[in-house]
């Protein structure tokens, strides 16, 4: 499979600062920052800085100091929002998987019971 990222997608314009975000977490790798739409009390979406259109596009393709980095992000929002009573963390991914913008975004969610996986 190929992946054609376009630069154009909402988060590409907030990594070069084109779009204001409310930042949770930043380093070389990673911006993670809250969600404009939130859909519980905790919604922060961590992305990585690379040009990369979904999970399986970065596990592919980023370097392993993109991926530990992207990953450190995680941890350090987990921290920062703090989930000791549970969290989501999702990663939509093309047409099946409802993605909305193009680059990859994994969701944390948490703050509530979030109730199944999946509606049945
Ligand atoms: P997905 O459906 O998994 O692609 O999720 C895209 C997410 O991006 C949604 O939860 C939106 O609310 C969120 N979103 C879209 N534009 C922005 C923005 N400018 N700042 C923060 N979050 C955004």
């Amino acid at each position: 499979m190929s992946f054609a990222y376009d630069d154009q997608n909402v988060f590409a314009k907030i990594l070069r600062g084109e779009i204001p975000n409310k930042t949770v977490y930043e380093n070389e790798h990673a911006l993670a920052f809250e969600d404009i739409a939130p859909q519980a009390p905790i919604h922060v979406l961590v992305i990585p800085k690379g040009p990369y259109m979904s999970l399986d596009h970065f596990a592919m393709e980023a370097s392993a100091d993109e991926q530990v980095g992207f990953m450190k992000a995680i941890a350090e929002v987990c921290k920062i929002v703090g989930v000791e009573d549970g969290f989501r963390a999702i990663a939509n991914t093309r047409d099946h998987g409802h993605q909305e913008v193009p680059h990859l975004h994994v969701h944390i969610c948490a703050g509530k019971p979030l109730g199944p996986m999946l509606v049945r």
